[in-house]
């Protein structure tokens, strides 16, 4: 199916009940309406002369119009780009650029960067058709005005194999972002694919305060739960108050997160100052998160434990993910496989042989949620998936006796000391354990003999004095003795990218410029 229809095929059912809730000003928004305007956004498109196959950009934090101005574009049958809102105007005329953007729907505040965006395109001889400002701009299109339209919405025929809905960029953690094609099969299939194990109940309320235009808030926080009649309370941006304020004063049942936020939800003191009981469950995916950090949080929240979930970009992005109702989860596993997905573990040395229960390699997936390819980048996209169909995550990873998955790290990530690999995800975890440091991050060091040295980035907790030699006997206390930090250096914070990923690429640009 169409992805709107997916999503909203049954909204009449839900009628009146709350789609969609300001976190800010509390204004609700119902089902019915939800549909309503979807269906006069996609008229009031093609009246501006947005066509079928056109590619949109959405360029917005998250609010309730997100959604109406995504299903609506998606409706009138264009591709929508979804821009990170941390972009600056050269990223931004360059994603505009790559994904050959006609349209950039925005708001007000981020005018100043689409307008120069919209300059370097004129520049770059690829002007945009037009800019539309949703919360209204002098001289600009408004979501009102689209509203305001008459007449039906367009009639499109849409080829759900084919036709391509989202084209969001990976991430860019570790390279340059790529723009990753999903149908509107892909994205469909994979919400109906994680039914069994991740469906919001009927009025459940969930508060979406990861980004939507990253394919983890855009899957969990909106497509699936406006799919299952769930109530979305929408904040543009995590501040940890006002997340906790909203949680108390909304009743929120459900949260999805990301490792930034577990951190500071298990250790910040504010947390308790909130009353967090309406929690239900806590679901936690894009990047590894320590299982005691994990416990810690949950303990904080009331709840028995943290559930992960894992998936990327070029999966649409779900593979496995911890159901709310399982009792007994494995500690530290992302989950179990969701339906019609094939998994298999490669050895990491390129022998031929697939590796058994317990044995750590690169995970290849198959299955219909499977990009179609990275825009524009056919050789890129022949390195990730092979002749017969399998997507090579470059992630390693390991499933247990029960078929639960265990994310240890990237191949590309792994530190190569002498013989050994180490994976940075593992001191990670062992230094936030320690009460004085309030973030870490690990990267490979490259040493004169050689081989490649862990060292860690520490950020010490407000009044630490904590030293150097103090970070590295911890850690050596607790690992084997080849995976022992070799050198530290404190930091006042990690750079993370907006979907909540350690930046190792700047530490080493860094460290690369100081080695000259
Ligand atoms: P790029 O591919 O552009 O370098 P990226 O891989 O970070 O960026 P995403 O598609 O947003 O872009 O992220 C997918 C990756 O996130 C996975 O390949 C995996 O490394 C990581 N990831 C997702 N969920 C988890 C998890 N639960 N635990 C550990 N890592 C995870
Ligand atoms: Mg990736």
């Amino acid at each position: 199916l169409p992805i709107h229809q997916a999503v909203l095929g049954h909204a009449a059912r839900y009628g009146d009940r709350p789609a969609l809730v300001d976190g800010i000003t509390g204004e609700r928004t119902s089902y019915a309406r939800l549909a309503a305007a979807v269906e006069r956004i996609a008229a009031g498109l093609a009246g501006a002369g947005v066509r079928q196959g056109d590619v949109l950009a959405l360029f917005s934090p998250n609010s309730t119009a997100y959604p109406m101005a995504f299903y609506g574009a998606t409706r009138a049958g264009a591709t929508v780009t979804t821009v990170s809102s941390l972009a600056t105007p050269g990223e931004l005329a360059g994603q505009l650029a790559d994904a050959g953007t006609r349209w950039l729907v925005t708001v007000s505040p981020f005018l100043p960067t689409a307008l120069r965006a919209a300059e370097l395109m004129v520049e770059r001889g690829r002007p945009l058709a037009e800019v539309i400002v949703l919360d209204g701009a002098e001289g600009h299109r408004s979501l009102a005005d689209l509203l305001a339209a008459t007449g039906p919405a367009p009639e499109v025929a849409i080829d759900p194999g084919r036709d391509i809905a989202v084209l969001p960029y990976s991430s860019g953690t570790t390279g340059l972002p790529k723009g990753v094609m999903l149908t509107h099969r892909s994205v469909s299939t994979n919400l109906a694919q994680c039914d069994p194990l991740f469906r919001p109940e009927e009025g459940e309320r969930m508060l979406a305060v990861l980004p939507f235009f990253h394919i983890y808030g855009l899957t969990a926080l909106m497509n699936q739960p406006l799919r299952c009649g769930a109530t979305v309370v929408v904040l543009p941006r995590f501040d940890l108050e006002q997340f906790c304020r909203t949680i108390e004063e909304q009743r929120v049942q459900g949260l999805v997160i990301a490792p930034p936020i577990a951190l500071a939800l298990a250790k910040h003191p504010v947390v308790d100052r909130y009353d967090l009981s309406s929690v239900e469950y806590l679901l936690c995916a894009a990047a590894p998160l320590d299982p005691e950090l994990a416990d810690a949080c949950a303990r904080r929240l009331g709840l028995p434990h943290l559930l992960q979930g894992y998936g990327m970009t070029e999966l649409s992005p779900t593979t496995h993910v911890v159901c709310p109702k399982e009792t007994d989860p494995s500690p530290g596993s992302v989950g179990r496989m969701v339906p019609s997905t094939e998994l298999r573990v490669a050895a990491l040395d390129g022998s031929d042989d697939d590796l058994g229960p317990g044995e750590r390699g690169e995970l290849l997936i198959r299955g219909p949620q499977v990009m179609k390819g990275y825009f524009g980048r056919p050789s890129d996209t022949a390195a990730m998936i092979d002749a017969e169909g399998w997507l090579h995550t470059g992630d390693v990873g390991y499933v247990d006796e029960r078929g639960y998955l265990y994310i240890v790290d990237r191949v590309k990530e792994l530190i190569k000391y002498k013989g050994y690999q180490v994976a940075p995800a593992e001191l990670e975890a062992v230094l936030l354990a320690h009460p004085q440091i309030a973030d870490a991050a690990v990267i490979g060091v490259p040493d004169a003999d050689g081989t490649e040295c862990p060292k860690a980035f520490v950020v010490r907790t407000p009044g630490s004095s904590l030293t150097e030699q103090e970070v590295t006997w911890y850690v050596a206390g607790q690992v084997a003795p080849y995976k022992k930090i070799r050198a530290v250096e404190f930091v006042d914070a990690v750079p993370k990218s907006a979907a909540g990923k350690i930046l190792r690429r700047e530490l080493r640009a860094r460290e690369a410029e100081r080695a000259g």
